[in-house]
């Protein structure tokens, strides 16, 4: 080809830039399935199929609409290409296919591939991943191959828009960015004023289920597996079969169309109860009133205007209330562009950062959710069944917990990325490091997250069937997040007083008295040694 377009897995939209001004006649794209891509993640089963089977779908697309695709799929090497002549015949797995383990990583295959092609030039939507970048551009350096890379136009904000507004900001706050994207794109505005003379709804917005629990919630959407994701579901089940997580059940958008119909269904049944119930948890509800939208939008099968249009016209048209449409988008045209931004300012060191030194190992139960704490087994048994866990499952239960009990930063992060549908590296290392384990030291966040057994108690029905007690903080029967909340706070007492925002945890802390602190310390300590039996 004169021009070949490489497409990413995480770039399957029409409007992806790499396609910009090619013509299908003379130009072809290029799309390569690798195990664990660049960064050879380990992952849940899910997580592979919903990737291969939307890049496969993708794929059927583009080649509808009259373009050249050459697919390298995971059973395939370019020798078979070159032997089997038409590469863009079927992508199936031959009998005798290469197991996907033994197959060289995406930089290798995309070497063979750009020799066996010989592009005069490869353009590419600048990847999402700063790994892929680097990879992208050493492939083609070698390789002599001009790389036109591009814009990534799928985010609101740019990531040079992003860098100009954290210039001579010391601190950098997601509220502030979110008003600024709501100002300039002239989101849920009237005039020069925020909709209903307020930028935030949070307030109203942080409520538990009482002791009535959630009642009937309408289910979201589910998407039957067609024959292409059968045979992904196949393949997964083959090659990864040690891979974490199951496949049973897989319902998940994998195409553009699925996932307009899943974001109608979100708006019409869910939005409106979405916001006050954002942040409360509860057994056997694993999707609450939430979107499940982040794997379309993280593939690109959505784009973030569009879902925030949606929502806007549901408030304006249909009178949907305001504060669960404010606190959607706040999602969307704050905190995703925010983790992005942050991402590409703050990487590669972020990865690595580790604030408080922390230096224990995951517990194995992060695994498996064989744990005695009815917290972390809801939210670790719902993210193994189904690759999900909504935000406060992530933030204040596995995340907090692994923050107090003084984890391993990289381990979590790991943990994070291989165990959830719509981990990408661009959205989970922000979110894990920064968010929930303050590891950078709180570069973009305004205090750690952590809090005692008691918030989860107020935000769920865990507590009712646990083993610990959640208001004791030492003792037989104490509760460990509780304990190593109190452990924190007492650790770290200096530095939450000069926070505005974390000195009240100090106040409560100040109440207690030598004797507790001595206790519930060392009860923090007894349980650190014994991680894995908690
Ligand atoms: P909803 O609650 O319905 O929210 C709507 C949308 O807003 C989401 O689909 C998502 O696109 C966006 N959003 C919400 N919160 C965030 C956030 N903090 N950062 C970025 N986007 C956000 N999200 C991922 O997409 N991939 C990840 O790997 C990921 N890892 C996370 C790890 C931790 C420790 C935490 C605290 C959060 C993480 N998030 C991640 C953000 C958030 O938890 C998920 O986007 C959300 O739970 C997905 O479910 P949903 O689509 O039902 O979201
Ligand atoms: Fe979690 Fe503690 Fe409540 Fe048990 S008592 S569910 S460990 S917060």
């Amino acid at each position: 080809p004169r021009r070949l377009a490489l497409v990413l897995g995480d770039q399957l939209w029409a409007g992806n830039p790499a396609l910009d001004g090619l013509d299908p006649t003379r130009d072809a794209v290029l799309m390569i399935e690798a195990r664990g891509e660049a960064s050879g993640v380990w992952s849940h089963k899910a997580r592979i199929a919903v990737f291969l089977s939307a890049m496969r779908h993708f794929r059927d697309e583009l080649r509808a609409r009259g373009w050249t695709v050459h697919y390298l799929a995971l059973g395939e090497t370019v020798e078979r290409w070159a032997a089997s002549a038409s590469a863009s015949a079927s992508a199936g797995e031959p009998e005798s296919a290469p197991r996907a383990d033994a197959l060289p990583g995406f930089a290798a295959r995309l070497a063979d591939a750009l020799a066996h092609l010989r592009p005069a030039a490869l353009t590419c939507c600048e990847p999402g991943e700063w790994r892929m970048l680097a990879l992208v551009q050493d492939v083609c350096a070698r390789a002599g191959i001009a790389l036109d890379l591009r814009d990534d136009t799928h985010f609101l904000c740019s990531r040079a828009d992003f860098a100009r507004w954290t210039e001579g900001r010391r601190e950098w706050r997601m509220e502030l960015f979110y008003r600024e994207q709501r100002r300039r794109l002239g989101i849920l505005m009237d005039g020069d004023a925020p909709a209903g003379g307020r930028w935030n709804f949070d307030t109203e917005n942080r409520k538990g289920w009482g002791r009535h629990g959630p009642g009937l919630i309408p289910p979201p959407a589910r998407f039957e597996p067609d024959a292409v994701t059968r045979e992904v579901i196949a393949l997964v089940e083959r090659e990864f079969a040690d891979h974490p997580g199951s496949l049973a059940g897989f319902g998940w958008a994998v195409t553009r169309a699925d996932a307009l119909i899943a974001l109608a269904e979100f708006i019409d049944a869910r939005l409106e109860q979405f916001g006050p119930w954002q942040d409360a948890m509860w057994t056997g509800t694993p999707f609450g009133w939430h979107s499940l939208l982040s794997v379309a939008l993280n593939l690109r099968l959505l784009d973030p205007r569009e879902v925030i249009a949606a929502a806007e016209t549901a408030w304006r048209e249909r009178g949907l209330p305001l504060a669960s449409v404010e606190g959607f988008i706040r999602q969307i045209a704050g905190w995703r562009e925010f983790i992005r931004g942050v991402y590409w300012q703050l990487m590669p060191g972020l990865a690595d950062a580790n604030h408080y030194r922390h230096d224990r190992p995951l517990p194995h139960w992060y695994w498996t959710g064989e744990t005695r704490m009815a917290c972390m087994r809801a939210a670790i048994g719902q993210t193994l069944e189904h690759g999900y866990a909504h935000h406060i499952q992530r933030l204040m239960v596995t995340g907090q917990f692994a923050l107090t009990a003084g984890i391993r930063p990289r381990e979590v992060s790991d943990w994070y990325l291989a165990v959830y549908v719509d981990a990408v590296e661009w959205v989970e290392v922000p979110n894990v490091i920064g968010m929930a384990l303050h590891a950078d030291g709180g570069r973009f966040t305004s205090k750690p997250y952590v809090a005692s057994g008691a918030y989860i108690k107020r935000m769920s029905n865990y507590c009712d069937g646990c083993a610990y007690a959640p208001e004791r903080r030492h003792g037989d029967g104490a509760c460990p997040v509780t304990t190593f909340y109190w452990a924190f706070v007492d650790r770290h007492e200096a530095a939450l007083r000069r926070n505005p925002r974390t000195q009240p945890m100090t106040l409560g802390l100040a109440r207690l008295g030598d004797d507790e602190r001595a206790a519930f310390r060392a009860h923090a300590a007894a349980l650190g040694n014994r991680l894995d039996e908690l």
